[in-house]
C-alpha cells in the first residue's frame, strides 16, 4: 500500500492511497479538487472513492467536482454526516469494514471534534482527520471532552504502536510548542520537534508520526502522566484533565 500525501489550501493533506501496482486509488478528505486531480495525473491513478473523516467543508469541498468528473465514484462517512456529507453514498458505523481498490478499510467512530467523525484504518495506517493530529487534537466543536478522550485513549490508542498517523492539518510545529509548554522536560517531544522542523524547512509534511510516537509526546493521550496530572492536580478525572488542556490549548498562539 502506497499513501501519496496532497497538500490542500494553506494547511490541509488529502491523501491518495493505492495498492502497489494497481491503478485504482481512494482518496481521503478530498479538501479541493484541483490538487486532488492533479496528484492522480501525476502518479498515473484512477480514483474510484471517496473516504470523508467528517463534514467539514476542508475534507469535502472536493466531493461534488470529483463525482461529477468521474460519474458514480461511492462516497463514504459517518451514517450521522448524511445531509452535512455532499453526495455521501455509503453510511458507515463503527467498526464497519469495507473493500475499495483491492484495499480493506476498517472505519472507527471517533466523536468528538464532531459528532460523525470517523478515522479509517487499512494495512498499518489510520487516516484521523481533525480527531488525532501530530502532537495534538482538534477543537470540541460537536463533541465533549469524555467523547473525545475515548476517541484518542480508547479507540486511536488501541490500534499497534507501529500504525502510521496521517492526519488533516499540517498543525504539528504549534502543537508541538504546546506539548512543550505543558511538559518541558519531555525529550521525545524534543526529539520530535527537531525532526519536524528539519521536514519543514525542507518543505516536507510532518506526516506521518506513529501511533506509539503520539503515545509518548501528545499531551491528549498523556492526560495521566506524571507531569500532565500533576499539572492539573485538582482536576478530578483524566477526562477534566483532557478538558483543561483543551482550554488551553484552544488560546495558544
Ligand atoms: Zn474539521
Ligand atoms: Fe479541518
Amino acid at each position: 500500500m502506497r499513501v501519496v500525501v496532497v497538500p490542500c489550501f494553506s494547511d490541509n493533506y488529502s491523501y491518495l492511497i493505492h495498492q502497489e501496482g494497481r491503478r485504482e486509488a481512494v482518496v481521503v478528505d478530498p479538501a479541493e479538487a484541483g490538487p486532488v486531480l492533479a496528484a492522480l495525473a501525476e502518479h498515473g491513478l484512477e480514483l474510484t472513492a471517496v473516504l470523508d473523516t467528517h463534514h467539514h467543508w476542508d475534507h469535502v469541498g472536493g466531493n461534488e467536482e470529483l463525482c461529477d468528473r468521474f460519474g458514480h465514484l461511492p462516497v463514504y462517512g459517518h451514517a450521522s454526516d448524511a445531509g452535512r456529507i455532499p453526495r455521501l453514498s455509503e453510511q458507515l458505523s463503527h467498526d464497519d469494514t469495507f473493500q475499495v481498490a483491492g484495499l480493506s478499510f476498517r472505519a472507527l467512530h471517533v466523536p468528538g471534534h464532531t459528532s460523525g467523525a470517523l478515522a479509517y484504518v487499512t494495512g498499518d495506517a489510520v487516516f484521523s482527520g481533525d480527531t488525532l493530529f501530530v502532537a495534538g487534537c482538534g477543537r470540541l466543536f460537536e463533541g465533549t471532552p469524555a467523547q473525545m478522550y475515548e476517541s484518542l485513549n480508547g479507540r486511536l490508542g488501541a490500534l499497534p504502536e507501529a500504525t502510521r498517523v496521517f492526519c488533516g492539518h499540517e498543525y504539528t510545529e504549534n502543537n508541538l510548542r504546546f506539548a512543550l509548554s505543558v511538559e518541558p522536560d519531555n525529550q521525545d517531544v524534543r526529539a520530535m520537534a527537531a525532526r519536524v522542523a528539519a521536514l519543514r524547512a525542507r518543505g516536507e509534511p510532518s506526516v506521518p508520526s506513529l501511533i506509539g510516537d503520539e503515545k509518548r509526546i501528545n499531551p491528549f493521550l498523556r492526560c495521566e502522566s506524571a507531569v500532565i496530572r500533576h499539572r492539573f492536580a485538582d482536576a478530578p478525572s483524566p477526562v477534566e484533565v483532557l478538558a483543561r488542556l483543551r482550554a488551553l490549548k484552544d488560546d495558544f498562539q
